[in-house]
């Protein structure tokens, strides 16, 4: 009920949901305290408010991904992540904003307004997924779901202020998530501490036969990881190729002063060169796209969402329909990735365009291979700025790309990132966040090492 009167009191200013069931929260919580009272044994994260990312399939509650054309949309399924977080009693708040179809890093690309940062409302919480931190950095929600394509839970968490983990690929079912880019697509946790994440990533993370990437083992052990945050001896590779230049001096001073700490600690921090990494962000722009384009021929007006009739014809063909359909219910962003990664795909341009930038991805996953030979977790930046101002990048695609620069490698290559807040930058008093990165399937390292700096 805190969480609800929360929501009620400030979402007006900040927009980080887009549906709100306080009936449903409500009657979880309900159902929670008399199993507590029966004296049955809960899980550690029963009855705590959950807020979900809406592009994570919800019965009875919509399912947007922030688009026109799937407004009103309820699903007659549960993804297996909301499946987990419902078995294990945790009551879900609502759906949170997002920039459409999770392509963006600013949330305002959301067909239904953007989200605003809580720390300064003249600001963006980051994106895609500003929505899910918004609502943690504003204490409407103690815990959120987001998902990171190419760093939609990690940059949000830096500028507001929470902590966001991004899984190894495939430690997370994917199934229930509305496609956005198949291969590097993952669910994760956005909380206000590494433990709180630990706990949530170790509920919905583990094997499941509906997801045909799923690793088929044990989630590794990340409560107890978060619990231990011992770095002595540790061995963590400053990433050369990230933080130099483009990245804001206050963001640089407080990265360097939480290495320093890093160091006080125990651990033996040395500079890793990364070389491959000045090509990440070209490859992300042509693999992304290009599987987003596939993904989401899905929507063509027949099968889900809105049905927009061309204009001027009384007898239109099926593809007049899913033509003016497409047109009315995507917004310009999504067109743009459409039509770039219909063309890296065409016959004639596949090779030179999509199958260069797999190339690239490959030559990325060796120099991450050759890094983690010698350190046991790299350390960047999590983003190259605090929070800017809504508006300053909407008209300039390219350095809204930009903002992307460090997280994105993670998702080109499988392997874990969490970034948690290490202070504010001294030139505008927001802040800043430190992303850790392991090897795959060694998540945990992420927590050990993130709950040590917390500390
Ligand atoms: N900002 C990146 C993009 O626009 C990442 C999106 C995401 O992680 N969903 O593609």
């Amino acid at each position: 009920q805190a969480h609800i009167d929360r929501i009620a009191a400030v979402d007006g200013a900040i927009h980080a949901f887009l549906h709100v069931d306080a009936e449903g929260a409500l009657a979880t919580a309900a159902d929670v305290d008399a199993r507590r009272a029966k004296g049955e044994k809960l899980h550690a994260l029963a009855g705590v408010p959950i807020a979900v990312k809406d592009i994570v399939a919800t019965i009875g509650l919509p399912t947007t991904c922030g688009s026109k054309i799937l407004d009103g949309w309820i699903p007659p399924y549960d993804a297996t992540i909301t499946q987990r977080i419902k078995a294990a009693g945790l009551p879900i708040l609502g759906k949170t904003n997002m920039d459409e179809f999770a392509m963006g890093s600013s949330t305002e690309h959301s067909a239904y307004g953007p989200t605003f940062n809580p720390w300064d409302t003249t600001r963006s919480p980051g994106g895609s997924g500003g929505g899910s931190a918004a609502a943690v950095a504003a204490f409407e929600a103690p815990l959120a779901i987001g998902t990171d394509t190419g760093g939609s839970i990690r940059q949000p968490g830096a500028l507001t202020g929470t902590v966001g983990v991004k899984p190894t690929y495939g430690g997370v079912s994917r199934y229930g998530l509305v496609a956005l880019a198949s291969s590097l697509d993952q669910a994760g946790p956005v909380t206000r501490s590494v433990l709180d994440a630990a706990l949530l990533h170790e509920l919905i993370g583990g094997h499941d036969p509906c997801d045909s990437t799923s690793i088929d083992e044990a989630v590794p052990a990340v409560v107890a990881a978060a619990r231990k945050a011992d770095v002595k001896g540790l061995k963590v590779g400053i990433i050369t190729e990230l933080g130099g230049d483009g990245f804001q001096p206050g963001v640089r001073a407080r990265f360097d002063e939480a290495v320093a700490l890093l160091t006080g600690a125990g651990a033996e921090v040395v500079e890793v060169s990364l070389p491959s990494l000045e090509h990440a962000l070209a490859a992300y722009y042509l693999v992304m796209p290009s599987e987003a384009s596939s993904n989401l021929a899905r929507f063509d007006a027949m099968r889900y969402g809105v049905r927009v009739p061309p204009e001027g014809s009384d007898d239109p063909s099926a593809e007049q329909v899913m033509a003016s359909s497409r047109d009315a219910g995507f917004g310009d962003e999504v067109k743009r990735r459409i039509i770039l990664g219909t063309y890296a795909l065409s016959s004639g341009y596949y090779d030179a365009y999509y199958g260069s930038a797999q190339k690239v991805r490959t030559l990325i996953a060796s120099d991450f291979a050759a890094a983690f030979a010698k350190v046991d977790v790299l350390v960047s930046p999590t983003s190259p700025t605090t929070a800017f101002e809504l508006g300053a990048k909407l008209d300039d695609p390219l350095s809204m790309y930009l903002q992307d620069v460090a997280t994105i490698p993670a998702n080109l290559v499988g392997i874990p990132g969490l970034s948690l807040p290490i202070g504010l930058a001294d030139e505008d008093s927001l802040p800043v966040g430190l992303q850790f990165l392991a090897p795959q399937k060694a998540d945990d390292r992420l927590y050990n090492a993130g709950a040590a700096l917390e500390r």
